[in-house]
Parts: C-alpha cells; sequence; structure tokens
C-alpha cells in the first residue's frame, strides 16, 4: 500500500464536524467497525515490523539526508496527510498539531511542551515520501522480544516471520533485563524518526514525549517495564501527561491556523534553527 493509496482510502466517512464532544471512553475505540483501514492498517503493521524491517528502515531514513526544512514548513508539508491507523480523527495533521498544541497551552503547561505537542507528529511526513503507512502509524512496540498481548491486535502478530526466530520470542529477546528503552529498537515509525530529527534541540521530558507517545503498551498498559531503566521510569510520567493532549484534542474544533500562525513560529524560533535536516 502506498503512502498516497493510504491516504485517498482514508478520506471516506466523515463524521459530523462540530458534532457534540466525544466523551473520554470513546476514544481508540478499536472494535469501531465504521474505520475498517484501521484493522488493515494494524494486519499490515503487525505482519511487517520485523527487527530486520526497523533495522533496515533506521538505515534507510537516520541519515537525515532527505530534505532540508523548517518545523511550520514541515507542519504545512504534512498537513496533506489523514492518519488511517487513528479511529478518532478525519482532521488534517495541522489541525491535530494545533489543537493538541492549544490544549496544552489552555493548561498553562510550560513552553517546551506546548512546542512537543504542536510537533509530536511531524514524523510523519514519512508517508509523503511515499513509505507505507503501516509503517509510519499505528502504536509502536519493542522488536527483537516476545510480543506483548498489550499490544493492540495481538492476534495479527501470527504472520510475522519474527515469530520463526526462537531467540526473539523470550521476554527480554535480544536485550538484557533493565537494559533501558535506548537500547531497543522499536517498531519503525513517527515517533522514532521525529526523534532523531530534533533530539539536539528539546529537554529529554520532551524527547520522551516524542519518542514513546505511540508506545500505548507501555504508557497506557504498564507492559514493558522489565526493558526499562530508572530514568525511563521517570521520564514515563510524562509521556503520560502529554498523552491527553494527543488523544482527547481531537474533538476540538478546528483551529484557525492563520490567527494562530505567529504564536507558533516565535514558539518554534525560540528551540530550533531556521532549518532542520529530515
Ligand atoms: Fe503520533
Ligand atoms: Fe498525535
Amino acid at each position: 500500500m502506498s503512502g498516497s493509496a493510504a491516504m485517498q482510502e482514508a478520506t471516506a466517512p466523515v463524521e459530523a464536524r462540530g458534532a457534540a464532544k466525544k466523551k473520554e471512553a470513546e476514544f481508540r475505540d478499536y472494535r469501531a467497525e465504521a474505520r475498517p483501514s484501521v484493522k488493515e492498517l494494524y494486519r499490515l503493521n503487525h505482519e511487517n515490523q520485523t527487527l530486520a524491517t526497523v533495522l533496515a528502515k533506521k538505515k534507510q531514513f537516520l541519515s537525515l539526508d532527505r530534505r532540508v526544512m523548517g518545523v511550520w514548513e514541515a507542519l504545512e508539508f504534512m498537513d496533506q496527510l489523514v492518519d488511517d491507523s487513528d479511529p478518532d480523527t478525519e482532521n488534517s495533521q495541522i489541525a491535530h498539531a494545533l489543537q493538541s498544541a492549544e490544549a496544552a497551552r489552555r493548561d498553562g503547561q510550560p513552553r517546551w511542551l506546548v512546542l512537543t505537542a504542536l510537533i509530536h507528529d511531524l514524523g510523519k511526513i514519512l508517508a509523503l515520501w511515499g513509505e507505507p503507512q503501516w509503517a509510519v502509524v499505528g502504536d509502536t512496540f519493542p522488536v527483537g522480544c516476545a510480543w506483548s498481548d498489550k499490544i493492540v491486535f495481538p492476534e495479527l502478530f501470527a504472520k510475522n516471520p519474527d515469530t520463526h526466530v526462537a531467540a526473539y520470542q523470550t521476554a527480554c529477546g535480544i536485550y538484557e533485563e533493565g537494559c533501558g528503552l535506548d537500547n531497543v529498537h522499536m517498531s519503525w515509525g513517527h515517533d522514532e524518526f521525529l526523534y532523531h530529527v530534533v533530539k539536539d534541540y528539546l529537554p529529554l521530558e520532551a524527547l520522551y514525549m516524542i519518542r514513546y507517545h505511540s508506545f500505548y503498551p507501555a504508557h497506557r498498559e504498564g507492559a514493558y517495564g522489565h526493558l526499562m531503566n530508572e530514568q525511563d521510569r521517570e521520564m514515563f510520567a510524562w509521556v503520560k501527561r502529554f498523552n491527553p493532549y494527543d488523544l482527547y484534542s481531537k474533538a476540538d474544533a478546528p483551529p484557525d491556523v492563520k490567527k494562530l500562525e505567529p504564536f507558533y513560529r516565535e514558539l518554534i524560533a525560540e528551540y530550533f534553527p531556521r532549518e532542520l535536516r529530515w
């Protein structure tokens, strides 16, 4: 499935915008047959995210030599994308970015956290470079060790080739207990990619939010504690704190991009150089 095919596929049924605000329990409802593209996305994700695939994607993308571009420019560039893995929104990515950031700002969060909310999904520009959505979006999980049954649609791992590698099927797999997540290869996607683009410019708390915001099996379900170290445990408090701005801001009214642009351009300039390598 090419990125553009995925994007077309995701343009279908639109929930009435401005409809009554969703209740919190109604988010991340993967039973929602209304979006069959979500389960199809996870079928491809769980079948294809092997340790070998992750290592190959890292080699392919982490040289950051695809494009030189500023953060606001990247937001505008990414605005063409709808995320197939997300049962909660049909809004454009720039709307999601601004809704998350504005929710954090309303709560009086520090400026670096508001900025983090704004940019957290920018790694999705991978999809605009032709990457299939299974290699861009969706919940993330470690590869090279046993899959937790707390991962969404765990049964879909049955066709992942790593099933047949005994060394990858123990709780720790190729890792050591307590080795720390920095030493663990996560399934490849927008979290990991953006982390590498911005890692020199933001505080550690922000980097954790960016790198692990899709790691629901850990930050929501408490799985994979055996691979974490002290720093991970401390920093996951911030990953959890960030989550509501990502998740529950999606039902908010569409933001006025033009009106908000000056504020966010200034905030971006406070932390980032004019251009970043992607
Ligand atoms: Fe995300
Ligand atoms: Fe998001």
